[in-house]
């Protein structure tokens, strides 16, 4: 039975560093604060928020909302960010992605409006570059960064290791894939046209599923001595929970097989959901930081 990585006690110890360091700027006259900007009234951006809101106020983060209607135009979005990024006094941003409706096939050269200093999710073209280059302003995306606190947190090293990353979109596998790599992992990205995908994982010490795809991740795909983080947040209307509702979130794995021959595994829910928000206040804790020299 596989040791489970919590993501409760990773965030704890996030939020608990982000509040020390908050109190110190504090002192320096500095109140950290992040602006959030969501367009439309989509689910799960509220819930994001709502979460984002309660861990900021652990991590001693100051919070403004800014709220734009679905119908917006890219404009004024993009007017909202760069006003957002002339306000001394915010020193982080997030933007709720995917961008709804018209504004999403405009949503690089939207977030591109934001300063990348302030840019703590990784939405901005010089955010990208400084996670290729390993130089510059601008932060990685909560979520790749949230993988390798959860490794750092539970001391599981990733040098020399090798690294099956499924999923290669911008905002995790990607991204990761560039963050493992200058950590001196040997990563393989797989995706939708990856052959034997059994192969790569049962062969790589540390397997990370973000295809959003339930029961991709078979126990035959897996090997004593791994480690599987689970990024997936895949919602199945028809999942029983233990009270008899309906409803609910799985990963990519089929847990109860996998948990049984790895030795490392996150759950979901209870995994990486709750460290990616940690990791954007700590992200605005940083930028704050940076922000006095
Ligand atoms: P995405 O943009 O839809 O990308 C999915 C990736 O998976 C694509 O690269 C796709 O390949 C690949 N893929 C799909 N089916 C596959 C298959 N059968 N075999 C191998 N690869 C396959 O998704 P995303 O935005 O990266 O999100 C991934 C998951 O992470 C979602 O469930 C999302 O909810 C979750 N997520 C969680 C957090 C968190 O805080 N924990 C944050 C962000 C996202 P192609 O490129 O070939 O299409």
């Amino acid at each position: 039975m596989a040791k489970q990585l919590l993501g409760r006690e990773v965030a704890e110890a996030l939020e608990e560093d982000s509040y020390r360091r908050s109190a110190a700027l504090r002192r320096l006259g500095i109140a950290p604060r992040l602006a959030l900007v969501r367009c439309g009234e989509g689910e799960d951006d509220i819930a994001y928020e709502k979460s984002i809101l309660r861990q900021a106020a652990r991590g001693g983060v100051e919070t403004e909302c800014h709220l734009l209607p679905e119908t917006a135009s890219p404009e004024e979005l993009k007017k909202l960010l760069s006003s957002i990024s002339g306000e001394a006094k915010v020193h982080g941003c997030l933007v709720f992605r995917p961008l709804p409706g018209k504004l999403a096939a405009e949503q690089r050269e939207i977030c591109n409006a934001l300063l990348p200093e302030k840019d703590v999710d990784g939405s901005t073209a010089a955010s990208v570059a400084a996670v290729y280059t390993g130089a510059g302003a601008g932060f990685p995306p909560c979520t790749a960064q949230a993988c390798l606190e959860m490794l750092d947190y539970y001391g599981i090293e990733c040098r020399g290791k090798s690294v099956a990353i499924i999923g290669r979109s911008l905002v995790v596998g990607r991204p990761l894939a560039l963050l493992l790599t200058a950590r001196d992992a040997t990563v393989t990205l797989c995706h939708s046209r990856t052959v034997n995908l059994g192969d790569i994982c049962r062969r790589a010490d540390l397997i990370v599923c973000a295809a959003a795809k339930p029961g991709l991740i078979t126990g035959d795909m897996v090997s004593p001595g791994q480690t599987v983080l689970d990024v997936s947040m895949n919602f199945l209307p028809e999942l029983e929970n233990a009270d008899g509702s309906l409803g609910g979130f799985v990963g990519d794995t089929v847990y109860e097989e996998v948990e049984k021959t790895v030795e490392y595994i996150s759950p979901v829910p209870g995994g990486l959901g709750l460290v990616t928000s940690a990791v954007l206040i700590k992200h605005v804790v940083i930028a704050a930081e940076r922000s006095l020299k």
